[in-house]
């Protein structure tokens, strides 16, 4: 039988949950439409801390104007279904006005590396994210915070906030997990109509090409992925490199790991994938 899970909607009812919590606690902060992915964040989290956070927080700060911050899922019952299968010990899902009872003065600034990549197609996206992490950081003080690989450079520019902020968090990888097919979850898929979501396989079908090109260096990984990604009807290719997986980077001469990165819309919804690869070798792991 699912348990129920203690949930905070205010910072009082946060602070009080949060004085109560043993050991040490993990958090895991998401935008809520939990799936298999956020899932594997929460049995991560189990397996490094005594207790569970969740965040649920669809963040304004990170949406630019006309993106999809007012029709992005909030399916709640289902997400606390998952937060109680999992042995949260706490959800808190703050409103607009409990986390930004005024506009902020201050914020984070993701720096050169927040405007590239998909900084570059989302303006002020990474100041947002950043913004909203460190509040997170603050009013839940976890001892660990996990991330997804998933969103790469979110993860590389977290990193980055933590050591150059010295920030009293150890923050913790978890892998990108993919559906059966081998789409990248993402809350986002459920934008994607039947057909779409077919077109949308080429992403991963375009990491994989890229990972078995490794031989031919860092241009023939990006070549083989543009190519299985600009053939595809459907598929509009925003950017494919390869890069640094901690400062996003161009990977040096003698690097011989990388991570391929890609973005593409696919009808009005924006896809990013990545995967490891071995650069100038004929191995190259490929998609799990
Ligand atoms: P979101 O709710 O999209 O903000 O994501 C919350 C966290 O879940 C972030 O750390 C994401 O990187 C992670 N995440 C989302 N999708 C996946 C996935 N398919 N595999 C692993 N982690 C994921």
């Amino acid at each position: 039988m699912t348990q129920v899970v203690r949930v905070a909607h205010t910072r009082a009812e946060l602070a009080a949950a949060r004085a109560r919590l043993r050991g040490s606690v993990a958090l895991v902060p998401t935008m809520g439409a939990l799936h298999e992915g956020h899932r594997s964040l929460l049995q991560r989290a189990g397996e490094v801390a005594d207790s569970i956070v969740v965040s649920i927080f669809v963040n304004p700060l990170q949406f630019a104007p006309g993106e999809d911050l007012d029709r992005y899922p909030r399916p709640l019952e289902a997400d606390l279904a998952m937060s109680a299968d999992e042995g949260v010990a706490l959800v808190f899902i703050p409103s607009r006005p409990e986390m930004y009872p005024r506009e902020p003065v201050v914020r984070i600034s993701a720096g050169a590396l927040g405007d590239r990549f998909e900084g570059a197609t989302r303006p002020g996206h990474f100041d947002g994210v950043l913004t909203v992490v460190a509040k997170l950081f603050g009013l839940v003080r976890p001892d660990i915070a996990i991330f997804g690989r998933k969103d790469a450079q979110q993860l590389a520019l977290v990193r980055g906030m933590v050591a150059d902020l010295e920030l009293p968090v150890r923050i913790e990888a978890s892998p990108l997990i993919r559906d059966a097919d081998g789409l990248a979850l993402s809350s986002r898929n459920k934008y994607l109509s039947a057909d779409e979501r077919q077109s949308a396989l080429a992403l991963a079908r375009a990491l994989n090409a890229g990972a078995g090109a490794s031989g031919g260096g860092v241009d023939g990984i990006i070549a083989a992925a543009r190519q299985v990604l600009d053939e595809q009807h459907g598929v509009e290719t925003d950017y494919v490199a390869v890069v640094d997986p901690d400062t996003f980077d161009e990977i040096g001469p003698s690097s011989t790991v990388g991570l391929l990165v890609l973005a593409a819309r696919v009808g009005t919804t924006r896809l990013i994938d990545n995967v490891c690869v071995e650069v100038g070798s004929t191995f190259s792991e490929g998609l799990r």
